[in-house]
């Protein structure tokens, strides 16, 4: 992998701040954006804006080629069968809410029903869950982590139940790295239970390759802004049967077949769940965004990404007092840690910051997991493709000169 060729496709990556190279360490926050992606974007409103879906005219008719050809690209990237089953979203918060707003909608949830989550989840993937019981009388349970961040499998196998109607957990939870056995929970749910699954595949997409049939998950949503792409884009995968039982989420122009005061049909999938006009530039930037992706190719990427996290994580563990959550587990992308002599992991990334290295301090929106740990945040650096082991070296420094700051 050519390295200095990838780093030069990022505008942002020649900046300076406080007077110091950029070491952009957030990735799982969101990752930075190629050329190619910035200039799809930004070439779609200087020749192509129209609206799609609408238009008898040649700017309207392109837009929308454009944007269902993106749509197929989305399809590929995680080998859905068709390309209906790829709906557009906002990102991975309003594609866990569309599913949790279509099923009490559709009724299929209610009140006695039950809903299993995990402890590592993003609060994304909590705060919907706990709106849908709140809004239809089901139960929400919570499959517990041991002291390396691990899921507790048993508990899943013991508490599945015809009463199941959702499973849902993240692949990669971002607050730690881990990747969860999800292959294995998928066939465990399935040999104890009709419910459906929900794979929150944010942190995962960006990182591995991801095949949503061979998972045999029912949905699976991500953002496209961790993935090289626009903020305000993502997906939300679904099977085209459970899409099709389902009831909209919004309700609006686009999503209708028929529209009267007496009665409305709906449009057909992917539009049934697409109301409004959706991020036409974002969504074809999205598809440059899998363009990137694939032109590099899953393997080297992930290779590369492995590296820079295994030196990270030796180049760490040899500071003293320095814990890392999950150091055992099997991890990507993530490094999440705390100077146990130094209280607070916010005035380390404030430090940390001045020498222009960026990281994410605080609770990652995973309070959960930091009550686990009885802690109030960590430091938590991840990678992208970008990334190099020089950068690892830096990091190391600057947590090294925040400790004998703040100690
Ligand atoms: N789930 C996971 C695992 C995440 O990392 C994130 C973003 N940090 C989300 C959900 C929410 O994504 P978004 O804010 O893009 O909707």
């Amino acid at each position: 992998m050519d390295l200095q060729n990838i780093r030069s496709q990022f505008p942002i990556l020649q900046r300076e701040i406080n007077g110091k190279p950029l070491v952009y360490l957030d990735n799982a926050a969101t990752s930075q954006k190629p050329l190619s992606v910035i200039e799809v974007e930004s070439n779609y409103y200087k020749e192509l804006n129209a609206n799609v879906h609408r238009g008898i005219h040649t700017l309207s008719q392109l837009a929308t080629e454009e944007m269902e050809n993106a749509r197929r690209k989305l399809q590929k990237f995680i080998n859905a069968a068709h390309d209906y089953e790829v709906i557009f979203t906002k990102g991975t918060t309003e594609s866990i809410n569309l599913i949790t707003y279509a099923l009490s909608n559709s009724g299929t949830v209610s009140e006695g029903d039950e809903i299993i989550i995990t402890h590592l989840e993003h609060h994304s993937n909590i705060v919907p869950w706990q709106m849908l019981c709140k809004r239809t009388g089901a139960k929400l349970k919570v499959i517990p982590i041991d002291e390396e961040g691990v899921l507790n499998l048993d508990f899943l196998r013991e508490n599945l139940s015809d009463r199941t109607k959702i499973v849902s957990f993240n692949y990669v939870s971002n607050a730690l790295g881990i990747v969860n056995p999800v292959q294995e929970m998928i066939s465990i749910i399935r040999q104890n239970s009709e419910a459906w699954i929900v794979v929150d595949g944010a942190q995962a997409v960006p990182h591995f390759k991801v095949d949503v049939q061979a998972l045999d998950c029912d949905f699976f949503a991500f953002s496209g802004h961790k993935m090289y792409a626009p903020t305000g884009t993502g997906v939300l995968y679904g099977k085209e049967k459970i899409l099709e039982s389902l009831e909209p989420f919004h309700g609006g122009g686009e999503m209708i077949a028929t529209c009267s005061f007496e009665k409305t049909t709906y449009a057909a999938l992917p539009f049934k769940f697409e109301a409004g006009t959706p991020n036409i530039a974002g969504n074809i930037a999205l598809g440059a965004a899998v363009d990137f992706i694939e032109g590099i190719g899953h393997e080297i990427l992930q290779q590369h990404e492995n590296k820079l996290l295994s030196y990270a994580q030796e180049k760490l563990l040899a500071i003293d007092n320095l814990r890392i959550y999950g150091e055992n587990a099997h991890r990507t992308g993530v490094v999440s840690f705390n100077l146990q002599n130094v209280g607070i992991s916010s005035d380390v990334g404030m430090i940390l910051d001045k020498l222009g290295i960026a990281v994410r301090t605080g609770h990652h929106c995973t309070q959960p997991i930091m009550e686990y740990f009885n802690i109030a945040g960590t430091v938590r650096a991840s990678f992208a493709v970008y990334n190099t082991l020089e950068e690892v070296d830096i990091l190391a420094e600057g947590i090294k000169k925040a400790q004998r700051m703040l100690s």
